[in-house]
């Protein structure tokens, strides 16, 4: 199927002496065997590159380019299909915002086209390299989060030893996993996972129940959590619980029993937060409303878990606006790599920058996706590569550090 791939990258700094004909050479053969066509745009600092041919080409093509030492921060910005070549056969062909204008190299690339000038303009490969060619040009320097420049260094039981093994007459246990702000070294709140008492998920943990004794059980099960925190001595850290919405809805007396709870184990209810998933919160959104208001009365705090997993998106939070909302590691792993990724978060961040939403991003487990989402303006983060869940405690918190060039 003929497939059309954009992608941005830089030229690797180590690799500056090369020159960029002799390797646009090279390129030139390469894709003419394979019957690829690749236009390669450059403004001195990043390259655009259209990739057209068969997909099975492409999609070698471009694996090896993102494994190529020469390419640095590859991002794909666009992959589709169509029914012809928008270009010439050419193999390979360079335009350098360098030498020429953008105006010239704009009708250059346009000559090299087979759609008519009135398609081009709403076509989105033309977009992108129109937008390309007319936007200022970036100089280089920038952001101090490269992930080069970070090494990882454990700090072993932040909260003392962790209590050994399963805690007795409980119907299950809780794992902590912290949420931590990095570039401050502070945690920001330790989130409380449900096990069953064989160290099984939440899912098995909720499978093994009476379906009707589900919600209850969710909600009864929250007072070892706080009791946990208590038992750690988690100081004025926060400590978040996850919740079905309809846990607070269908039992009656919870938001009381919650408070009961939280004051017995010593807890603030500031410091309690609430995660509650985008997808349960909207299919009950009126019953959960009430819930909602005694919740936000009696002090206690309301994130959105997995936001942008669901169906609901950015049109909850014109209903309800969280004090935190925790971005779903979908949409965040590989963030790095992905332009689409990348522009849906930063329109997350944009919104809830204006309405003074905290952002967490979860599930991080490479240093280059936390690097992206710190240099975007993300500061809070959960995931593997910070802290795993451990049972009834707080495992080993790996933080980062920079390194001077
Ligand atoms: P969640 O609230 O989004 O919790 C985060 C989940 O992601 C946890 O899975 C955690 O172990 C996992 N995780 C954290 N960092 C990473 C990472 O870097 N990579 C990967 N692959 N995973 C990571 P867990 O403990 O299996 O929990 C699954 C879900 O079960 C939770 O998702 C939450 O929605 C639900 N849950 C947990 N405890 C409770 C509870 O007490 N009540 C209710 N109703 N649901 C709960
Ligand atoms: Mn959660
Ligand atoms: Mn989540």
């Amino acid at each position: 199927m003929l497939t059309t791939l954009i992608y941005k990258s830089q030229l690797n700094p180590s690799c500056k002496s090369i020159s960029l004909l002799t390797l646009v050479e090279k390129a030139r053969k390469n894709n003419t065997a394979l019957d690829v066509t690749g236009i390669l745009l450059f403004n001195g600092h990043d390259f655009l590159q259209i990739l057209e041919g068969s997909e099975e080409v492409i999609e070698t093509l471009f694996a090896k380019i993102g494994q190529d030492k020469r390419h640095d921060s590859v991002v794909e910005l666009m992959r589709d299909y169509g029914p012809r070549r928008r270009f010439e056969n050419v193999g390979m062909l360079l335009f350098d915002l360098r030498i020429d204008t953008p105006k010239s190299v704009l009708s250059s690339v346009l000559r090299y086209s087979k759609l008519d000038n009135y398609l081009a303009a709403e076509d989105r490969v033309f977009k992108f390299i129109q937008t390309f060619i007319t936007q200022p040009r970036r100089t280089s320097g920038g952001s101090q989060f490269r992930p080069e420049r970070w090494t990882l260094a454990a700090e072993h039981n932040p909260f003392g030893d962790a209590i050994a093994g399963l805690i007795d007459n409980q119907v299950c246990q809780f794992a902590l996993q912290p949420i931590v702000q990095p570039t401050e070294g502070k945690i920001s709140s330790l989130e409380a996972l449900i096990r069953s008492n064989d160290g099984g998920s939440p899912e098995r943990f909720f499978s093994t129940l009476d379906q009707d004794k589900v919600y209850e059980v969710d909600l009864l099960t929250k007072a070892y959590a706080f009791a946990l925190a208590e038992k750690i001595g988690i100081g004025d850290h926060k400590i978040a619980i996850n919740l079905l919405p309809m846990s607070l809805v269908n039992v009656p007396g919870a938001v009381d029993f919650l408070m009961d709870q939280i004051l017995a184990h010593r807890l603030q209810p500031e410091q309690v937060v609430i995660e509650v998933t985008e997808n349960e919160m909207i299919s009950g959104f009126n019953q959960f409303n009430s819930a909602i208001k005694q919740l936000r009365a009696a002090g206690i705090g309301l994130a959105i878990d997995d936001f942008g997993s669901g169906y609901a998106g950015l049109s909850l939070l014109t209903r309800f606006q969280p004090d935190k909302l925790k971005i779903d590691r979908e949409i965040v792993s590989n963030i790095h790599l992905s332009g689409p990724k990348q522009a849906i978060v930063k329109s997350i961040i944009s919104c809830c920058t204006d309405m003074e939403i905290a952002l967490v991003a979860e599930g991080i487990e490479k240093i280059e996706e936390w690097c992206w989402l710190e240099s975007a303006g993300i500061r809070r983060f959960q995931g593997f590569l910070f802290a795993r869940p451990k049972l009834n405690g707080v495992g080993e918190i790996h933080w980062p550090h920079f390194h001077h060039a």
